[in-house]
């Protein structure tokens, strides 16, 4: 009987039963050329590093049903490559493989990607088949470089993945002169604009700004809670357009920046988080909007505390794996 999955970005808390997950189904692996020891071997890889990158990309995806993690499957943005396909022997022959790997292509898209790459073993080349992967040209079984293991290379184009939102994305940033491996090489994801913006009142420029109802309601729960406890939240910019963003990256090229300079500051249009009203730019008086000494305010403390408790995150922290300047006033519902 088909059991009923959730698919879901892995989180740190699920690493140790990612890593039994993993284990079991190569242990239990018997339409195999590798042998007993082969399996042990790679079964014994510690690849709880590697892990920990990909669940900081949420590009580790499970699925879990009631009482386990059934399977996960890997997105390595850097290589651009399906990592680590792994279903427990007993979802297996339910369809749970190639719904997981529709569920990475899936996510591949928003990052801007329109093809995968993969090292699979022998036995599961004709899986990979039947999901629409090729062998690469001349390609043959080759030790892998992380397990030793013969495997074959293999690679798919799926631009039909790709959404409306994205070829417009594709298409404004080629005429920006914004490089298509922009949202991976950034390890940012699309961001379509929000259908249904509701007011959150006035921002410290008298602008009427607007957020997503969700987001909306965990902003006005925050604010409230950090006036009870004597802090004052002011609002700098909420949701803000693809053509609002293209305007401003326009304005810098047409002052002479250079666009990589502006990259690094401004996300590229499609790709900001305000396009899609769950973040926003916070202040507080007696500081200067958008400036780092934010960091140096009450109000930016009170939120290191407490913005968790109502769904908000820190998108841009020193040093992130973004490669953004440190942005300690923008705060995105998760
Ligand atoms: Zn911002």
């Amino acid at each position: 009987m088909r059991k009923e999955f959730r698919i879901r970005p892995a989180k740190h808390d699920d690493l140790e039963a990612l890593c039994a997950l993993r284990r079991a189904s190569i242990l239990a692996t018997t339409r195999t050329t590798f042998t007993k020891a082969e399996l042990h071997a790679w079964a014994a890889l510690d690849t709880v590093g590697a892990l920990r990158g990909r669940i900081d990309d949420r590009c580790t995806l499970i699925a879990e049903s009631t009482d386990n993690l059934q399977a996960s499957i890997g997105l390595q943005l850097d290589s651009r490559e399906i990592l680590a396909l792994f279903v427990l022997p007993t979802a297996q022959g339910h369809g749970l493989g190639r719904t997981m790997v529709t569920a990475i292509e899936k996510l591949a898209v928003q990052f801007g990607l329109l093809e995968l790459k993969l090292s699979t073993a022998e036995t599961v080349i004709d899986f990979y088949r039947t999901c629409g992967y090729q062998i690469c040209k001349n390609a043959s079984l080759q030790p892998h470089p992380r397990t030793g293991l013969m495997a074959m290379e293999m690679r798919r184009h799926f631009p039909h993945r790709q959404t409306r939102f994205g070829r417009i994305i594709a298409a404004l940033h080629q005429q920006l002169g914004i490089s298509p491996d922009y949202g991976y090489r950034f390890r940012l994801k699309l961001q379509p604009e929000c259908a249904h913006p509701v007011s959150i009142g006035e921002d410290v420029f008298s602008r009427t700004q607007n957020l997503s109802p969700q987001a909306a309601r965990a902003w006005h729960a925050m604010r409230n809670a950090a006036a009870t406890d004597g802090v004052e939240l002011q609002v700098v910019s909420g949701l803000r357009s693809v053509d609002y963003q293209t305007g401003i990256i326009r304005a810098k090229l047409d002052k002479g920046q250079n666009l990589s300079q502006i990259l690094k500051v401004s996300a590229a249009p499609g790709y900001s988080e305000h396009h899609s009203g769950r973040a926003l730019d916070v202040n507080t008086p007696g500081f200067e909007p958008l400036e780092e000494e934010f960091e140096n305010s009450q109000a930016f403390r009170w939120l290191m505390d407490s913005a968790g408790k109502f769904g908000f995150g820190l998108s841009y922290p020193k040093n992130n794996r973004h490669g953004i300047a440190y942005e300690p006033w923008h705060w995105c519902l998760l």
